[in-house]
């Protein structure tokens, strides 16, 4: 497929994980896609990156403004950057709490400031925001990053609200345990790391965590006219994590 033939796309969170998973499948599909990122490196031959830390207004500005000088176009924005943080109510200081969400909901708003201007020109614009299960699941540990992601959840309803007769569609993704650079340096800090990944994996409906390329597969959909009419919707790419339960084998 080259459905994104001529358009150019930016993803935060693009040098790593379901971020590279998306630059590379947009450019497969004949994108021009800039990954920005805190730290740009080893993304592969045909891939620029930018180096942008999303909670910073004028880096953002700057990037986005490049892409456009360079490429002479903006049509899709992946907001994708995003980190966690473990513990309940007790553990989180307000610096933890205030860094995670600036991160992870105020560098969206800030993409999305800058890009939107942008967007308004392109007669296929669209906006995927990367969302959690956890928004709607409650797991534990996860107090400070599930109220990141539930806010993502929201900002993501009221943009396309805003945006839709723009021509701009606002949609996310709901990752449930995706197997990125993430996820292994959660595990690689268990006592047996294989136990731990063979009791998440068995844990999933499916068997499995997704993968960074099933996750990137949802994006690219809601990022194309494939999915034209499709707008401030949620599309779960979770192993059935957030709506089955199963009985015990
Ligand atoms: P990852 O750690 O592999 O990649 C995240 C990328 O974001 C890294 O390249 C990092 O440098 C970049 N980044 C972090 N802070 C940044 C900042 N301030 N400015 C710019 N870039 C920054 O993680 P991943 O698993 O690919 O996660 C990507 C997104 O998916 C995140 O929003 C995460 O919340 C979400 N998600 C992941 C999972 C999972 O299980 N992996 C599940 C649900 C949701």
């Amino acid at each position: 497929m080259n459905d994104f033939a001529g358009l150019v796309a930016v993803v935060t969170g693009g040098a790593s994980g379901i971020g590279l998973a998306t630059a590379k499948l947009l450019t497969g599909r004949g994108a021009t896609v800039v990954a920005l990122d805190l730290k740009p490196d080893g993304l592969p031959d045909g891939i620029p990156g930018l180096a942008v830390d999303v909670t910073d207004d004028a880096q953002v500005k700057a990037a986005v403004d490049e892409v456009v000088e360079r490429f002479g176009r903006l049509d899709v924005v992946v907001n994708n950057a995003g980190i966690s943080a473990v513990g309940d109510v007790t553990v989180n200081s307000d610096e933890e709490w205030l860094r995670v969400l600036d991160v992870n909901v105020v560098g969206m708003v800030r993409v999305a400031r800058h890009a939107v201007p942008h967007l308004r020109r392109s007669p296929s614009a669209a906006i995927v925001n990367t969302c959690s299960i956890v928004a709607w699941a409650g797991v534990e540990q996860r107090v400070l990053y599930s109220a990141s992601k539930g806010a993502v959840h929201a900002l993501t309803l009221a943009m396309a609200a805003d945006h839709v007769r723009e021509g701009i569609r606002v949609n996310c993704v709901a990752p449930g345990t995706a197997d990125t650079p993430w996820v292994d340096r959660l595990i690689d800090r268990m006592p047996d790391p294989d136990a731990a990944r063979a009791a998440l994996n068995e844990f999933q409906p499916m068997g499995r965590v997704v993968t960074a390329d099933e996750v990137a597969n949802a994006i690219a959909y809601l990022a194309s006219p494939l999915s034209g009419s499709t707008v401030g919707t949620v599309l779960s790419v979770d192993s059935g994590m957030h709506g089955l339960r199963l009985r015990p084998p």
